[in-house]
């Protein structure tokens, strides 16, 4: 089997949310090189349209569509301007998320909502709305969420996190076990620490320096790290893989016993 066909997504629509950094910006990139015509979403235009412009002069195809993911009515215009611009989107990147660090007795209903909102609630949204619309027009597709490692262990400040990610392992698998007849796949990437915007600021901290010291493979992770558990999941090399959480980590999860 020559690996370039295995992976291979030409003929597909993928939008991915959170598009304007860190991983929902590299598995834009990893989709469009890969043959897909990429719509990318996230509330910054300005971040959008560098890397549409960066997808199109290294030869791929790309839209922007600014949206909050927890707008649903914004979201199913960028949806609906997927679909003007390439067709039904066959491959749905589920990324967007933010993290709040409080601990649980200060912890406030806006900031547990906001994590809740953003982590999951729009997760289950989103994707719920990618499958309706691959229903209606009869594809088949695969839907790739981003969970967490936070979803199988607890941190200390990260209560919020760490409940939102271990829904989001159980919605994929709920929404897996719905969508399989249709032929649409849901699965989950749940990564270690890979220095984004996200993290960046703790992860080069003294406790980030403790926290590289216990990672098994001795490093944090690089987005690169992920692409090819990204392209297993999106393309025909997964077909026969749904409801599965990718668990990609350095190993950090064995340490949590
Ligand atoms: P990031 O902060 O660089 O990217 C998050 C993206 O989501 C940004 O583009 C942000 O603007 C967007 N976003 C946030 N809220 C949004 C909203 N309401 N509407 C639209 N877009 C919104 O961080 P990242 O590390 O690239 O995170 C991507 C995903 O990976 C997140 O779900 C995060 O929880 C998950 N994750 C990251 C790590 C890590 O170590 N970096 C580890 C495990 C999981």
């Amino acid at each position: 089997m020559d690996a370039s066909k295995l992976f291979d997504l030409k003929g597909r629509v993928a939008l991915v949310t959170g598009a304007s950094s860190g991983l929902g910006e590299r598995f834009a990139e990893v989709a469009a090189a890969n043959g897909a015509a990429v719509v990318l979403v996230a509330r910054r235009k300005e971040r959008l349209e560098a890397l549409k412009t960066k997808i199109e002069k290294a030869g791929g195809r790309a839209v922007t569509a600014q949206a909050d993911v927890t707008d649903q009515t914004a979201m199913k215009r960028a949806f609906g301007a997927a679909e003007k611009a390439f067709g039904t989107v066959d491959l749905f990147v589920a990324n967007a998320g933010v993290v709040e660090v409080a601990k649980a007795v200060d912890m406030t209903p806006e900031t547990w909502r906001k994590v809740m909102g953003t982590d999951l609630d729009a997760v289950f949204f989103t994707a719920t709305e990618a499958a309706r619309r691959m229903i209606a027009a009869g594809k088949p597709g695969s839907i790739v969420t981003i969970a967490s490692i936070a979803g199988y262990m607890v941190e200390r400040g990260l209560s919020a996190y760490a409940v939102a990610k271990a829904g989001v392992i159980q919605a994929t698998r709920a929404l897996a076990l719905e969508f399989a007849r249709r032929n649409i796949r849901v699965n989950a990437i749940a990564p270690g620490f890979i220095s984004t915007e996200i993290n960046s600021d703790f992860l080069a901290s003294e406790d980030g320096e403790q926290l590289k010291a216990k990672i098994p493979l001795a490093r944090f992770g690089t987005p690169g790290d992920l692409d090819g558990t990204f392209l297993l999941l999106a393309s025909g090399a997964g077909a026969w893989m749904t409801g599965s959480t990718v668990v990609v980590d350095g190993g950090e999860l064995l340490m949590a016993g």
